[in-house]
């Protein structure tokens, strides 16, 4: 079986398992409490903080430590609410963490705006400065599109943000980036930076909100006080010290090149005029597909006993991410055939070839069925 769903989640690495291990099993006194065995804890993720935060290229701001992206999204933007005609600005292809809590805020009489895709499947960065002014609170555009892999020019995003949106905090929903693209967080100015640790091989559910000044957030839960005050709840350590050590496991010009080989070899091979690859500008990791006359759904079951493909978000399966397909301007129709491959550099040539050939033979096998 080749599991082309990588996107979605990864394989803990053998040096993330092994930390995750000693951090549960002997190391594994609460990180709060006074005596030394504990306080060594405390160091051990201190350390972690410093080392994402190298790894993420930030030279000033905060690591707080979350149960994954999903609530550090929630962290980043309802953390960022403030009482008062303040309006919000979130682009029409996000994550459902950030997409659907968007649509929440609307109903609890917030200024909620949404910024269009363009057909590339980018942010539409004109129509974002449009609605941008000194009553904006937040921006929330997030970097690599889960659903679609298409990249957003970050850099260009923050310079818009900073230039017509002067009291604005920038959020960066940075899950499918983090440790696939090579990128420097000292070039874009951003406030708010999130990412989840299970999709770059480290533990699933523990993730991290990267913030430039704590002080402009406010905490969502109370309790003891953890995470500078902004996540209260003993931190998973185990969990934490797994994605720390996973991060600095990866080698990622060398994997990008390797996926970069395997996506172009996967399309070669994909290659037909019945199937229509999405997006431009996208990450080598991700791969949106939209084949002609058939449900997606039914391929994917059709194929999972040879290839796992996802349908662009784990998080709305059933829904496959169709608000991002949507906003870029494909009817239902076309919807329904979305299969997302991604890719993992442990991956090989031969692996993604055969897994081309085998969509496609299953592929005309149901369309013959159906036809
Ligand atoms: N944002 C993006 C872009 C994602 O792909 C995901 C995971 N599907 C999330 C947020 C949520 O991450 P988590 O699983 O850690 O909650």
């Amino acid at each position: 079986m080749i599991y082309l769903d990588n996107a979605a989640t990864t394989k803990m690495c053998e040096q993330a398992l092994k930390e995750y291990e000693y951090y549960a099993c002997s190391n594994f006194y609460n990180p709060s409490a006074i005596y030394q065995p504990a306080i060594d804890v405390s160091l051990a993720l201190n350390a972690a903080r410093g080392q994402i935060k190298k790894c993420l290229g930030a030279n000033k701001g905060d690591i707080i430590f979350t149960s994954g992206a999903t609530e550090a999204n929630n962290l980043a933007i309802r953390g960022s609410l403030r009482q008062g005609k303040w309006e919000y600005v979130f682009s029409a292809g996000e994550h459902a963490s950030v997409f659907n809590l968007a649509n929440a805020l609307k109903h609890e009489d917030k200024v909620v705006h949404f910024v269009k895709l363009s057909k590339s499947g980018e942010i539409d960065y004109d129509a974002l400065q449009s609605m941008l002014n000194d009553k904006t609170r937040l921006v929330s555009v997030m970097f690599v599109n889960n659903v679609t892999g298409v990249i957003n020019d970050i850099a260009r995003v923050s310079q818009i943000v900073r230039r017509h949106a002067p009291n604005a905090l920038l959020h960066v929903d940075g899950v499918q980036a983090v440790c696939k693209l090579p990128f420097n967080l000292q070039e874009f100015d951003v406030d708010l930076f999130s990412l989840s640790g299970h999709k770059f091989h480290a533990a699933k559910g523990v993730g991290a909100l990267y913030v430039k000044n704590n002080a402009a957030l406010k905490n969502l839960v109370y309790g003891g006080g953890q995470e500078f005050g902004l996540r209260s709840g003993t931190e998973n350590v185990p969990a934490i010290m797994s994605m720390a050590k996973a991060m600095q496991a990866q080698n990622i010009e060398q994997n990008y090149q390797i996926a970069s080989q395997l996506k172009q070899a996967f399309l070669q091979h994909i290659k037909d005029e019945r199937i229509t690859v999405v997006g431009q500008n996208t990450s080598p990791y991700i791969c949106m597909l939209l084949f002609d006359g058939v449900n997606g759904e039914t391929l994917t079951r059709a194929l999972e006993k040879s290839v796992i493909v996802g349908r662009g978000s784990a998080c709305s399966a059933k829904k496959a991410g169709n608000h991002v397909l949507e906003a870029m301007g494909f009817n239902v129709q076309q919807i329904k055939g979305a299969i997302r491959v991604s890719f993992d550099a442990s991956l090989s040539n031969a692996d993604v070839v055969s897994a081309a050939e085998t969509i496609k033979q299953t592929y005309y096998q149901l369309w013959e069925k159906l036809k």
